[in-house]
């Protein structure tokens, strides 16, 4: 079984290398680091060079969007290039946190769609209460022509209805396996499976029986496996099915062992 997790913090983990070594152990082959910024998008950068099977993403979250800088985007570009991202992003619109005014999220997510097309790379989305205003930037920029993922989905069947009709998957969390998910466990059965991703978004919403501690690569078994639970399918094809599905998104390549 190897599994993928399309969505760790790798940087934000007390030791990355030991995590993902016990990440390996677990059957998690492949892991995709994500930059929330250009300091943490150039450290994902550094670990695809230290652990073959991390990647990385580059973009700019919506939280920081009162931090873009003139030549932001210009670097963010080049740093695409040479550290051969995977994907642009985290990012989006938070409209429950608001951290950063609105505004400024519109002009930073409009960006980093901008950049995804031109790069031809997919986008990583984030998406806090915003959903409308999400879908409505997605179709309206042509963010279609790349797809994506809009991880840790919180919207309900409509929205991910539409998101599969403009190519984009659903990205699935920990909180799948939360008791008071039961609408997530319906959802996912309402989406076609080459159509979700797992994920842990560590070292955030640790999985049952996890919970409240740290968050890891190796837990997105847990994931997996409350997936499979609600889809009723055994857990080695919910396995298989969504690390293919990453593995087309993100142009990842097999690995061997
Ligand atoms: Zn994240």
């Amino acid at each position: 079984m190897k599994l993928i997790d399309t969505h760790a913090h790798l940087d934000l983990l007390q030791d990355p290398a030991g995590a993902f070594a016990r990440a390996r152990e677990a059957g998690v082959g492949q892991v995709i680091s994500i930059g929330i910024d250009l300091a943490t998008s150039r450290k994902a950068a550094d670990f695809t060079r230290e652990m073959r099977g991390v990647f990385c993403t580059v973009g700019l979250h919506p939280h920081e969007a009162d931090k873009v800088k003139p030549d932001t985007w210009a670097e963010m570009k080049l740093m695409a290039l040479t550290a051969s991202a995977v994907a642009v992003g985290e990012c989006g619109l938070d409209f429950y946190r608001d951290r950063s005014p609105r505004h400024l999220q519109r002009d930073a997510f409009q960006a980093q769609i901008e950049l995804a097309l031109e790069l031809g790379l997919p986008l990583v989305v984030h998406d806090r209460d915003a959903h409308s205003e999400v879908m409505s930037m997605l179709d309206k920029l042509g963010a279609e022509r790349v797809g994506g993922v809009v991880h840790c989905f919180s919207g309900d069947a409509a929205m991910a209805k539409d998101l599969v009709s403009l190519g984009f998957c659903i990205g699935v969390t920990g909180v799948i396996t939360y008791k008071n998910a039961k609408e997530l466990r319906s959802l996912v059965k309402q989406v076609p499976l080459t159509k979700i991703l797992i994920e842990t978004d560590c070292p955030y919403l640790a999985p049952m029986p996890h919970r409240g501690k740290d968050n890891e690569p190796a837990y997105v078994t847990h994931v997996n496996d409350a997936l499979a639970k609600a889809l009723g399918l055994p857990s080695e094809e919910v396995a298989q099915t969504t690390a293919d599905n990453a593995r087309r998104l993100f142009g990842l390549p097999y690995l061997e062992d």
